[in-house]
């Protein structure tokens, strides 16, 4: 059985007050929640989100970070850093970080595996573009990117990777995949998976919807077979929201 993760990704939204009071009002909504619950604030709410959270069911996330540990890499947060402050998961390669600031399939994968060589948990976006989807690429792209995100990482660290399909046409637009084409996206990706681990180990691994996901079609979303959870952008910036998400 996987257990459904339902992360919220801020992305560069709430300064360190702000987080604070959402974080609070989200604390009793989602005490009781059966999925794995993540924020995922900016760097610099990091530690006063942590603090917050503190003796909750609620865990930490990041956004991003480099591949090494140090070093002159100016405007860098490393791997060590965040599991200092208390951070669990990390979000690699959303397409917004590969759309604006030339995230490719390596370095995806190089901070991949610097996560897991630090005790961080990856959360990989894959998606297609619009194009991709229609010229009929959308499951040769998840392949490719599933390939190449997961290349030299070690059967027993995969299972500490959590993928998130997040159809790049679905992000912040209001369009949502139907249940049934995310559904069979993330086939797919769990084959993928197979090819190379096994079937019991993708059986096991989790593997996240996002885009557009709101209180009204998170249920519908969730209940199909292979969706383990959903990666939250907009909604996840009003508690009551993301609460309703998060207690589908
Ligand atoms: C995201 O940021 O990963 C996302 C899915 O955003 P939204 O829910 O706003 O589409």
């Amino acid at each position: 059985m996987r257990r459904p993760i339902i992360a919220g990704n801020w992305k560069m939204y709430m300064t360190p007050s702000e987080a604070i009071n959402l974080v609070n009002e989200l604390k009793p909504l989602v005490s009781g929640a059966e999925a794995e619950v993540v924020v995922i604030p900016p760097f610099v709410d990091l530690i006063d989100v942590k603090k917050a959270i503190d003796g909750s069911n609620i865990k930490l996330g990041a956004q991003n970070m480099h591949w090494e540990e140090k070093g002159a890499f100016t405007g860098e947060v490393s791997p060590t850093m965040l599991k200092e402050i208390g951070v669990e998961y990390v979000v690699i390669g959303h397409s917004e970080r590969r759309q604006y600031f030339a995230e490719t399939d390596e370095t995806v994968n190089k901070k991949v595996k610097s996560a897991l060589g630090h005790g961080l948990k990856p959360i990989v976006c894959v998606g297609e573009s619009l194009s991709q989807r229609e010229a009929g690429e959308a499951f040769n792209v998840v392949r490719e990117q599933t390939k190449k995100a997961l290349d030299g990482i070690r059967s027993e660290d995969v299972l500490n990777v959590v993928i998130a399909y997040e159809p790049i046409w679905a992000i912040g637009t209001g369009k949502t995949a139907t249940s049934k084409d995310a559904n069979d996206v993330i086939k797919v990706i769990r084959e993928t998976i197979a090819d190379i681990y096994g079937i019991d180990i993708a059986n096991e691994v989790r593997i996240q919807y996002g885009g557009s996901v709101k209180p009204d079609n998170a249920k519908e979303l969730m209940s199909e077979s292979d969706i383990d959870g959903a990666l939250v952008g907009g909604a996840s910036l009003k508690a009551q929201d993301f609460a309703k998400i998060v207690n589908y």
